[in-house]
């Protein structure tokens, strides 16, 4: 008998091979598989006859195979199927390339169904691969009505998956639906045994709208609740005082090379008032790369240090972790405050560099060291403060809402943040840094619990980032271009897709292009690989060559997505771009222009598809990250922007931050529950849920 708990492999004809595929997703149970949705559907619904076939749309065909043999296409050395299919009406050739055992599985004789893209091949129609599927009896899965499309990964086909899903699309009776009764009943939403099914298999438009919204809302929800109750617990405890060092801060920013935009001022002043207040503070600072956030933080760490308190700094990434070390011990190289740094591969401190992990524990524990920065291994390593008074998450929305909450939780908290204070349990405040560009009212709506400070000034003297998209044939003179840049002494990224070398995709990988750079076009020039699979060490090693311009070009992967500043760097170059959300290209950019120079942005694609370049095309003229994500959302869809977009968002499955409406009803209805009864009692299952939530953690 098959449960929700039931591993795959117990699934009817899903084998050790297609398992450990599935695994690979992440999928290892029935409940798993469930909950992995389709990010679109093809429309099938229409079987239409082969003689009213338009040129170049899909189409779905139903009828009987005439003929069908297998080719070898001379100079491609590749594999082409051919059939040809009639109904009443007409026939129709059909291609595939390089799938020879099509020719086995399909007879001649064989009433099939197929689905695919009709393109007109010199005055006759072909189907070019199409979906095919036998018809034995009843209605065809794989290529009539709406066909669900589903992430994948290379070896496994979407029919195989929706072959499987069908299989157990019944058991999401066993679920549990731990949103309460009355919530649903207010919003009117599908039981999660409906919205599952039609989910995956949709009937109509209309049934993919309503499974959409429940699933979304149960997303919204949760995250709300979670929100508004770390809120109440923020408010019900104490916090220390922080009291403003006004000379000593003006005398810091007057050290500073540049002068604070109004908005710096503006956030950093926000910031200082709620440190001296003995409430938590629990804030968020919101400005797009390159906007300055850093140096407010700065000063926040600076007035708890001279408040004889410590501060910390968590960032998602080790490069990050030691180019804010670097930086900051500079900045503050005068105030001779101890600054520390721990990740998993490093243990810094400022006035002596190198520490023993033991040592540097000691340190924070003492009170000695008063600003540490550091990664999750801040985390892992539980850390004990003397008096932890101010924690400030940079990059936040890297972190999820569980790591988010972790670092404030009270009683469960590996860090050891948490004292007893005379008025009740002392927390530290709390500071959220985010380069997501989200508008004030949707970051409240969905930060519910957060104040909000947001920087919307760039420094001065910046200039605009000149972006291209570069075709194939202009690609000598960008090469010529980025040498004349070098000459100036400029430096240069490159960002490819992928790591390794990867030939079923044809996606540019690190490794390929390093071996191109270094060897054929640039032979004379320092080139450096940055990618996530290097060691700590390693990363640190290149990052610092490439800050000390020993490193020309740095070809990387997305790990210089996230916060790296080389200001010095001009040029960013991306290969096979249209494998990247807009909003994260956008990252990218960012990565560039941090300084007085003139940046470029060269966007390269071997995608010819009119949508991708159209989408490429936007960055060219739109330099707002928000716009972008939701340009990107319109024209890929929700599913699509998922996974590549969504790393600058929230990690939503299904919803998406443009659900500003249901947003605000999520977070309407966890109010009225949370008052209703806030220790959820009456809702063991919500309850559990979250329990569960809160107690997942992911890890880097
Ligand atoms: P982000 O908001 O992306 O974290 P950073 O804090 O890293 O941005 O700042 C980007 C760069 O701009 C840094 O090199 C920083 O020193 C510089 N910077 C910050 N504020 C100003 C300012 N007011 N004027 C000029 N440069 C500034
Ligand atoms: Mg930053």
């Amino acid at each position: 008998m098959l449960t929700l708990n039931s591993d795959i492999t117990k699934i009817n004809r899903v084998g050790a091979t297609t398992a450990n595929r599935l695994k690979r997703l992440d999928l290892s149970t029935v409940y798993d598989l469930l909950l992995y949705f389709p990010f679109r559907y093809d429309d099938f619904r229409q079987i239409t006859p082969i003689e009213k076939l338009p040129p170049n749309r899909s189409a779905n065909i139903v009828g009987q195979i005439e003929l069908i043999q297998n080719k070898r296409s001379p100079r491609k050395r590749m594999y082409i199927t051919e059939a040809l299919v009639s109904d009443k009406t007409e026939t129709i050739k059909i291609i595939w390339f390089n799938q020879p055992f099509i020719a086995r599985n399909l007879r001649v004789g064989d009433k099939v169904s197929l689905a695919g893209k009709v393109e007109d091949d010199f005055g006759g129609l072909v189907m070019m691969s199409p979906i095919y599927e036998k018809i034995l009896q009843g209605q065809a899965i794989h290529t009539q009505g709406l066909v669900p499309n589903y992430h994948l990964t290379a070896n496994i086909t979407q029919k195989q998956i929706t072959f499987i899903i069908k299989q157990v699309v019944g058991l999401s009776n066993q679920i549990v639906d731990w949103l309460p009764f009355e919530v649903k009943k207010r919003q009117k939403l599908l039981n999660i045994n409906s919205a599952i099914r039609k989910i995956h298999f949709p009937a109509s438009f209309n049934d993919i709208d309503q499974a959409r919204h429940r699933l979304s809302f149960n997303e919204l929800f949760l995250l709300q609740l979670q929100s508004q109750l770390i809120k109440r617990e923020l408010q019900s405890s104490q916090a220390d005082i922080v009291t403003f060092q006004e000379k000593a801060t003006k005398k810091f920013v007057a050290s500073l090379p540049f002068i604070l935009t109004n908005d710096q001022k503006k956030a950093a002043w926000e910031i200082l008032k709620d440190l001296a207040i003995d409430k938590p503070m629990a804030r968020l600072l919101e400005g797009d790369v390159g906007s300055g956030k850093t140096i407010v933080a700065v000063m926040a760490m600076l007035n708890v240090a001279l408040n004889k308190k410590q501060s910390v700094l968590m960032v998602p990434t080790e490069i990050l972790a030691q180019q804010h070390f670097n930086s900051i011990s500079k900045l503050l190289a005068k105030t001779k405050i101890k600054i520390g740094l721990l990740t998993r591969s490093a243990k810094c401190i400022n006035s002596q560099d190198k520490i023993t992990k033991n040592k540097l524990l000691e340190l924070i524990k003492t009170g000695e060291v008063k600003i540490i920065i550091g990664t999750h291994a801040l985390i892992q390593e539980k850390v004990e403060f003397k008096n932890l008074t101010l924690a400030i998450i940079d990059e936040q929305h890297r972190f999820g809402v569980e790591q988010r909450k972790m670092l404030v939780k009270k009683s469960s908290s590996p860090l050891s943040l948490t004292r007893r204070g005379a008025k009740g349990e002392v927390m530290p405040h709390l500071l959220s840094m985010t380069a997501t560009p989200i508008p004030r009212s949707l970051a409240l709506a969905l930060y519910g619990d957060l104040d909000i400070s947001i920087i919307r000034q760039m420094p001065k003297g910046r200039k605009t980032i000149i972006t291209q998209v570069v075709s194939e044939d202009k690609r000598k003179q960008a090469y010529d271009f980025i040498k004349q840049q070098i000459k100036n002494d400029r430096q240069v990224f490159v960002i490819c897709p992928l790591i390794d070398f990867s030939d079923k995709l044809g996606v540019k990988s690190v490794k390929e292009e390093f071996k191109k750079l270094n060897e054929q076009v640039f032979p004379d020039l320092a080139i450096g690989f940055l990618h996530g699979r290097m060691k700590g060490k390693e990363k640190e090693v290149v990052m610092r060559d490439f800050l000390d311009k020993k490193i020309k070009i740095l070809v990387a992967t997305s790990v210089v997505e996230v916060g790296v500043d080389v200001p010095n760097a001009t040029i960013m170059m991306i290969e096979g771009a249209d494998r990247f959300g807009l909003a994260q290209l956008h990252q990218f950019r960012g990565r560039v222009g941090r300084a007085e120079h003139q940046s470029y942005c060269f966007l390269f694609t071997d995608s010819l598809v009119e949508r991708s370049l159209r989408r490429l095309q936007a960055l060219v003229d739109c330099f707002d990250g928000f716009a972008l994500a939701k340009m990107d959302l319109k024209l890929r869809g929700p599913g699509e922007v998922y996974g590549t977009m969504q790393k600058g968002f929230p990690q939503f499955k299904i919803a998406t931050l443009f659900d500003y409406e249901l947003m605000k009803q999520a977070r309407d209805e966890a109010t009225k529950i949370i008052n209703q009864n806030p220790s959820l009692t009456n809702w063991p299952v919500l309850k559990h849920k979250l329990e569960k939530l809160n107690k997942a953690i992911h890890l880097e």
